[in-house]
């Protein structure tokens, strides 16, 4: 049958492309680092997918896969592992010296926030040629990948992997360097940076507008993975109440499980199948025990002597009016009680962008994202740019990733007055076949 036949290239048309290809944010090629273990060359599919992966050894963990949905062998079986085997080389096969980069160029980039955006902004400029300096309020790389994505999903040596690799190629990074406090626009322009990417990522948890919100064991979702990650606990009582229905809320759930909990639920104004996340993630998430209740939508916290005692709930009637805008609406005296002793807010993130104060050229959204353009990254002010979740709104780690690659060959080709092009990213259809 011809789709057993090895993945190869060879049968491709002009303007087509293997449909994997086209769904991976980055445009990562799966078929050559596949072939490639399959035939036992497994440092050299390494190198493969480090050439167009700047976090390779994370990705291969907590990538969302959309290449394995567009897989073709789906309508054969299941579809080519291509996530689990990028983790089978990242977890063995990463310890590479690292390329030698020379600095070809003059220019000085300032990059702030060491996320999956400015990592690769700052990977694809240094391979460019250019000196590259990033300013990070932690005191470690990594950004929402070390602050909320818990250590049972992604291992810590796979982030460090990746990031020394980076280092290696000569990027700096300056750790507890806030933006706006600690560095300045026109502080950085005396330093000489001629060019500044923002990819600051949402670091602020949203809160809910209901009575009790301020009892003693109300947590926001991403300061409580943060807590546990950085110290491998955190105060958290028998019996937690996660509320959302995204993927943070189920690392919420998961991660509370893991703190010898009684009993972890997630409520959600969504129904099962509307919920913003994957089957896999929720999957998981019961299998482990965690108890879903859907489509209920949170009235008010009820606390007893100033500590959370339960959450006092209605059932939804939509989540999505007609017009497909979120605007949930519940059903009138459905009121029940969840008990809980902690209840944890995970119902999404929010920018901090003030440090953008005395820079009212730069448009952002209502929604506090910023505006850039969407091919060059470039925001309305000469020579910023902006990427990742700070521009999506709520992305993956990819889709900021792939942000930050395209914005390093903006800039180089703004600073150089090149017209630079990654065919990958040009226009394709995906009538490719694999074999
Ligand atoms: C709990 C959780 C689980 C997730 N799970 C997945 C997953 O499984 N798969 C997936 O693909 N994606 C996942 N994501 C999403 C993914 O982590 C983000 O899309 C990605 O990290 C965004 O990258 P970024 O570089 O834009 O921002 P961030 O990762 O948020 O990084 C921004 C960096 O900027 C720094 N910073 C902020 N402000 C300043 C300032 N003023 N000065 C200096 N530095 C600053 C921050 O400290 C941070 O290090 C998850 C997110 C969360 C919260
Ligand atoms: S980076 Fe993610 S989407 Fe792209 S090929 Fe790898 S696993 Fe698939």
């Amino acid at each position: 049958m011809e789709i057993d036949k090895p993945c190869t290239k060879s049968n491709k048309k002009g303007n087509e492309e293997a449909p994997c290809i086209l769904a991976c944010p980055i445009r990562q090629d799966a078929r050559d680092y596949v072939q490639l273990i399959a035939r036992g060359r497994f440092q050299e599919a390494f190198r493969v997918v480090r050439e167009r992966n700047p976090l390779p050894s994370a990705c291969g963990r907590i990538c969302t896969h959309p290449c394995e949905t567009k897989c073709r062998r789906n309508s054969t079986d299941a579809p080519i592992a291509i996530a689990w085997l990028k983790r089978f080389l990242g977890d063995n096969f990463s310890h590479e010296t690292g390329k030698i980069t020379s600095e070809k160029y003059p220019e000085k980039i300032a990059i702030i926030g060491a996320g999956p955006a400015g990592l690769a902004a700052a990977n694809d400029l240094a391979l460019l040629g250019y000196s590259c300096t990033i300013f990070e309020s932690n005191p470690t790389p990594g950004g929402m990948l070390r602050m909320g994505v818990p250590t049972y999903r992604l291992p810590r040596t796979a982030i460090d992997n990746d990031v020394e690799y980076i280092k290696k190629l000569g990027v700096e990074i300056r750790y507890n360097t806030t933006f706006g406090v600690d560095i300045t626009f026109d502080s950085l322009k005396k330093d000489g940076f001629s060019v500044l990417f923002i990819g600051v990522g949402l670091s602020e948890s949203r809160s809910l507008n209901i009575e009790g919100v301020q009892l003693e064991g109300v947590l926001k979702g991403v300061s409580f993975l943060n807590e546990v990650n950085t110290t491998g606990s955190a105060k958290i009582g028998k019996n937690v109440l996660v509320i959302g229905g995204g993927a943070v809320a189920m690392d919420c759930a998961r991660t509370a499980l893991r703190l010898r909990t009684d009993k972890v639920s997630v409520a959600c104004l969504e129904s099962r199948k509307e919920m913003p996340t994957t089957d896999f993630e929720i999957e998981e998430a019961v299998h482990e025990g965690v108890a879903l209740y859907n489509s209920i939508g949170p009235k008010r916290i009820l606390g007893k002597n100033g500590r959370v005692s339960g959450l006092e709930t209605l059932k939804v009637k939509y989540v999505f009016d007609e017009q497909k805008r979120f605007n949930p609406a519940f059903y009138e005296g459905s009121e029940s009680v969840i008990e809980a002793d902690t209840i944890i807010l995970a119902i999404g993130q929010a920018s901090n962008l003030s440090f953008l104060k005395g820079q009212e050229g730069i448009q952002i959204t209502r929604g506090g994202t910023i505006i850039v353009n969407p091919n060059t990254f470039s925001a309305s002010v000469h020579g910023i740019y902006a990427g990742g979740d700070v521009v999506l709104g709520r992305g993956t780690m990819t889709e900021s990733m792939a942000q930050g690659k395209k914005a390093a060959i903006a800039i180089h080709n703004a600073l150089r007055n090149a017209a630079l092009k990654d065919e990958k990213w040009a226009e394709k259809t995906g009538s490719a076949r694999c074999g």
